[in-house]
């Protein structure tokens, strides 16, 4: 089969700025050769697909063994490559400096040829279990098998971690279970039985006794240990001298105690948003050396001094704030506050000037919004001048305002605002709402004091909403000597 060939492979392109974004001195290098020989072979294919995919027909009937090399090293098409190198990159970078070079390698080569061998005995168990000779000629190629297995490994060592699938929080450990059913649903052509060889050989060496049979194997060979000490052989590894932490000493100054893979996969991230340094970076860098030469500073914080940066705002930051309202209007009145779902927004009355039944006109000093709390309100009536209530509040506008809309769509008689918007010919969309004022009220005593004097202000007692006389007794009861 001679591969579909455009002009630009578009899947190999993305690729390449893939892996020259991570820097190719950031890539170890058995994660590399590995990437390098994917792509080489994709370009230079050693035979045609369908002499190198991995079937039970071919690989157990025909003998055909070097299949089981060739099948993970082959890819249909670019995207096909693009995706599984990507992964790759991504594992291998984390896996192989937790393991080392060689043992990943082995790791790899091992993995290829059980997986083959597991996807095979799937493959004849299908066949038999449900009867149908096809699946003895499914042939597969491609990394993704190996992918499924490093993806076991790795969410071995970083245990308790969440994924996300599609939209689905899982925890890591069973986030290779829901991702085979995810692509198998989704994405037509891929081999269910190779990805659930891959898992299965992932959890061989995890649970069962791959891992302890492969050391065993691997004994003559003191590169092989066990990955607690690791770091000593990945540090005395002198080919991959741009590594920057030459000594423990520099080690943990410039990591402030973070781990090798929390350190890297800061660095990818850095290295993926922007090649040269950051000036979060730069400052860092300067506050390190400020505390390094100054003994008093270097004192007080210990010798692993903690440098963080402060992540610079993103999009949604920058589009969603929850401290502050979203107007950035400094004139004196009430504006929306224009959260999506504000149900006050459409009901505020944004004037600077408010003018009482009585024709007084009161000067607003202030910037309110919806979510102004602590205030004296108005509630005017689109249709009629002279309806107008005053109310205070330590609640927001929108809190307060909520509940004179319940109080209307209940119909409570009782309450003047209440009556006046449910009468003939008015509407919950007539009641508009401005804040008069804000102040620090302490007590309800000093709100409603302040409240009372507007009322006075705008006469509403008389002329307005406020004539309410139940409504009246509360005030009775908070000044006493008042005569109303
Ligand atoms: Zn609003
Ligand atoms: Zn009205």
């Amino acid at each position: 089969m001679q591969r579909n060939r455009r002009a630009v492979d578009a899947g190999l392109l993305l690729l390449l700025a893939q892996v020259f974004q991570v820097g190719l001195e950031n890539i170890p290098p058995v994660t590399l050769g590995t990437l390098g020989l994917n792509v080489f072979l994709f370009l230079k294919p050693l035979k045609p697909l369908p002499n190198v995919c991995i079937s039970v027909d071919q690989g157990y009937y025909q003998k055909d063994w070097q299949r089981l090399l060739l099948a993970p090293i082959h890819h249909v098409d670019d995207w096909h490559l693009y995706f599984n190198m990507v992964s790759l990159l991504w594992k291998g970078i984390k896996l192989e400096r937790k393991l080392g070079s060689l043992f990943f390698g082995y790791i790899i080569a091992v993995f290829s040829v059980l997986i083959g061998i597991v996807y095979m005995v799937l493959e004849f168990a299908l066949a038999g279990l449900l009867n149908d000779p096809s699946y003895r000629v499914n042939c597969a190629v491609g990394f993704s098998g190996v992918l499924f297995a490093l993806k076991v490994l790795s969410n071995h060592h970083h245990p308790g971690r969440i994924s996300n699938i599609m939209g689905i929080r899982v925890s890591s450990k069973y986030a290779c279970w829901l991702e085979l059913v995810a692509i198998h649903l989704c994405t037509a052509g891929t081999s269910f039985a190779g990805h659930l060889a891959g898992i299965l050989v992932g959890l061989m060496y995890t649970l069962g006794p791959l891992k302890m049979l492969m050391k065993a194997t691997a004994g003559g060979f003191s590169y092989f240990n066990g990955s607690a000490r690791q770091r000593d052989y990945y540090s005395g590894f002198s080919r991959h001298s741009s590594y920057p932490y030459n000594t423990r000493g520099d080690y943990d100054m410039y990591t402030g105690g973070l781990t090798e893979d929390e350190q890297f996969e800061m660095a990818l991230r850095n290295s993926l948003h922007d090649r040269g340094k950051t000036k979060e970076e730069k400052a860092a860098t300067r506050g390190l050396k400020k505390i390094e030469q100054d003994a008093k500073l270097q004192e007080a914080l210990g010798d692993r001094p903690i440098v963080s940066c402060r992540q610079p705002p993103n999009l949604k930051m920058i589009l969603t704030n929850n401290h502050r309202t979203y107007h950035t209007n400094t004139n004196p009145g009430t504006f929306p506050c224009n959260k999506p779902r504000c149900q006050l927004c459409p009901h505020i009355h944004s004037a600077d000037t408010i003018i009482g039944p009585n024709q007084v006109s009161y000067k607003i000093k202030n910037t309110y919004s919806c979510a102004s709390r602590n205030i004296i309100y108005a509630i005017m009536c689109r249709k009629c001048p002279s309806a107008m209530y005053i109310g205070q509040t330590s609640q927001t506008l929108r809190q307060r305002i909520s509940a004179h809309k319940t109080d209307i769509r209940q119909d409570h008689k009782e309450k003047t605002v209440s009556c006046h918007f449910s009468q003939k010919g008015h509407c919950l969309s007539n009641l508009i709402t401005c804040i008069l004022l804000q102040k620090p009220f302490k007590t309800a005593l000093e709100r409603e004091s302040s409240e009372l004097l507007s009322m006075l202000k705008f006469d509403t007692l008389r002329r307005g909403l406020n004539k309410d006389s139940s409504y009246l007794t509360h005030y009775k009861d908070s000044f006493p000597n008042y005569h109303l």
